[in-house]
């Protein structure tokens, strides 16, 4: 067992450092697929489920593993569609009008081929000959082969994501590798059962294959987050399956610690994903709900939490202390997400992606699976990473999202503020063509309001209409516009604009000077100058996009009211400034009509 554990931990480290270099390679056109990607690959913990539900250990080991198999199975489909979906949406100007060959015809075929060939293989093991114990360790070598071949699969689709051009058949192997690892699990020694099997992945197949087809784009966050939720249930119950098999007949310090942290981190991640997608859906209120004492309260639930878990290593037949601590854990994800502010869930959503990955390790780490410890590890890393990034780009710590309460804005001040800095000017469709007649440059800046407005088609034929003029167009795309990492970028490609017009921060920057017009469109604060200007602002330091050195400046959107930082926008009292204030679909609308009459 510790010759096991010491493999397995060199396994998780070393994952963890590919994981970085692969993940750090993603660029952040690309971030919101690689969310849903990591999500469809920590599917993985199916494995486990799947030889749980199909073995033969009690009637409360299936059905906990059965619950596993649905809730894995889900992800894993939901999953690989939905990035597909999105990934197909990702083109340059000239791939527009050109029908994609959908997959390679040789691979096509390949796949099955070779699937077929091994599920014979690993069957012939199983029936050949009389000897039935060597012939099971044969199968159970070929089923390591499997895995070995998926976690190769894995990695060169995480890698695919390096380019908006390999990406979709990055994941393409990644979802090869997936069927082998399933299929090849399916002829685990173990499992001699296949009813609950069956019915846990049709029901997942059609659960997760609605979701993955049919949910929209804008809901993405809600969808990651639900997902993360049910696979933390998965390991979680696993987790709780193992220790009721094995308590009676004793568990080692390592086992215990394992499966402690398994449904500690598991029950955690399910109810704090739980919290997180009902605030995104608009299901729960979105603001912060903060009390005296709060943080205090939370860290001795957590230390509450860490010391019975130390007790049950030591003592692990305290069946009781068990279930108080799953049900602590479950209490503690549920406190840690409520004073968190929706606008800063994608944070969070990421960190929790973090927190699923270390749960699916854990699960790795109690089955001795070494597939789960690498897309763990894998998981991991991604969802630390995409946190730190995120936090970066807004120039705030991650302990200041967890415990800063940050969505709660003081308003007065606001108002305060806004009466101090000067006049603003508005104006209005008709009057913009004329100011449009002589430009030669536009840059657009979405933001957030883009989104709400749903207007990412009417920027796009705005834009459309511009370059038939002779006007070039830019996109301006700041890492933390809209409300999770890559936002604009997922919506902008759904409304077919060329991702070659989209341009990162620090490349568009030094464009601004030359810019005729920045029409900025639904953002805010990813625009306020005070970022750079002023000391006292909560923005003061987060790198923003410098449309107040373009010649002039147009805004769409509703009032003066701050975006997430609760901040006023100086911009809007610049004397470049205009406002042409609506909904921001509306306005567009509005513009292009002007424009072309
Ligand atoms: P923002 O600062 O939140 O501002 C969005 C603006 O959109 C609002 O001021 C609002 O003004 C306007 N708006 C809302 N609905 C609209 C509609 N229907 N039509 C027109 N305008 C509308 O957005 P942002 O500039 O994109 O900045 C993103 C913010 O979110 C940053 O502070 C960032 O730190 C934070 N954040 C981002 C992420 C991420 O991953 N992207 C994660 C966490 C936090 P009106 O009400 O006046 O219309």
């Amino acid at each position: 067992m510790t010759t096991e554990l010491e493999i397995g931990l060199y396994i998780f480290i070393l994952a963890g450092f590919l994981g970085y270099h692969v993940i750090t390679r993603v660029p952040p056109l690309l971030h919101t697929p690689l969310m849903s990607a990591t999500n469809a690959i920590s599917g993985i913990s199916l494995i486990g489920s799947l030889v749980v539900a199909g073995a033969n250990y009690s009637r409360l080991s299936t059905t906990l593993g059965f619950l596993a198999v649905t809730c894995s199975s889900t992800n894993v489909v939901g999953g690989f569609l939905i990035t597909d979906r999105m990934l197909k949406m990702f083109k340059k100007r000239e791939e527009f009008g050109i029908q994609h060959r959908r997959f390679n015809p040789k691979l096509l075929l390949a796949l099955p081929v070779l699937i077929i060939v091994l599920l014979v293989l690993m069957h012939g093991f199983r029936r050949s000959g009389n000897d039935a114990e060597s012939s099971a360790v044969f199968a159970a070598a070929a089923l390591r082969y499997f895995y070995i071949v998926s976690a190769v699969l894995f990695i060169l689709g995480l890698k695919g994501l390096s380019s908006p051009k390999y990406a979709r058949k990055g994941m393409l192997l990644a979802a090869l590798g997936m069927v082998m690892a399933i299929a090849g699990t399916l002829f685990h020694p173990e499992i001699v059962n296949y009813r609950w099997i069956t019915v846990g992945l049709l029901t997942g197949g059609i659960v997760g294959g609605a979701m993955g087809l049919r949910i929209p784009m804008t809901a993405v966050p809600q969808r990651t987050a639900l997902s993360h939720s049910l696979g933390a249930l998965a390991a979680s119950l696993i987790g709780i399956s193992e220790y009721v098999r094995h308590v009676a007949v004793g568990l080692d310090h390592v086992k215990m610690t394992t499966i402690g942290l398994e449904v500690v981190i598991g029950s955690l991640t399910f109810t704090g994903s739980l919290m997180a997608a009902g605030k995104l859906q608009g299901l729960l209120p979105g603001s912060p709900i903060t009390y005296r004492g709060q943080n205090i309260f939370n860290i001795t639930l957590l230390a509450t939490v860490v010391g019975t878990l130390i007790y049950l290593v030591f003592a692990p037949a305290a069946i009781t202390l068990f279930f108080v601590i799953v049900g602590l854990a479950l209490l503690f994800g549920f406190l840690l997400v409520i004073p968190i502010g929706a606008a800063d869930m994608p944070v969070v959503i990421a960190l929790l992606n973090s927190y699923g990955g270390l749960a699916d390790a854990s699960m790795g780490f109690v089955l001795m699976n070494k597939i789960q410890i690498i897309t763990g590890s894998l998981d991991g890393t991604s969802g630390f990473l995409l946190s730190l990034l995120m936090c970066r780009a807004m120039n705030r710590s991650a302990m200041n999202v967890l415990f800063g309460a940050f969505g709660k804005i003081k308003k007065e001040e606001v108002g305060a503020a806004a009466e101090a800095m000067g006049t603003v000017r508005s104006i209005t469709p008709e009057e913009l063509t004329v100011l449009f007649d002589s430009v030669r440059s536009v840059i657009i800046v979405p933001g957030y309001g883009m989104a709400v407005a749903q207007a990412q088609h009417g920027v796009s034929e705005l834009a459309k209409l511009l370059s038939t003029r002779g006007i070039d167009v830019k996109y301006a795309i700041h890492p933390v516009a809209g409300r999770m990492p890559g936002h604009m970028n997922v919506l902008l490609a759904e409304a077919n604009v060329p991702y070659d017009q989209l341009y990162t921060m620090e490349q568009i920057n030094p464009y601004f000077p030359e810019a005729d017009i920045a029409l900025v469109i639904g953002a805010n604060d990813v625009t306020n100058p005070a970022a750079k200007n002023n000391r006292n602002s909560p923005l003061y330091g987060m790198p923003i996009l410098e449309v107040d050195r373009a010649k002039s400046i147009i805004v769409l959107k509703r009032s003066l009211r701050p975006g997430f930082a609760g901040v006023d926008n100086e911009l809007y009292y610049d004397p470049k400034c205009m406002m042409l204030f609506g909904d921001a679909k509306e306005s567009l609308n509005s513009l292009f009509a002007a424009l072309k009459s």
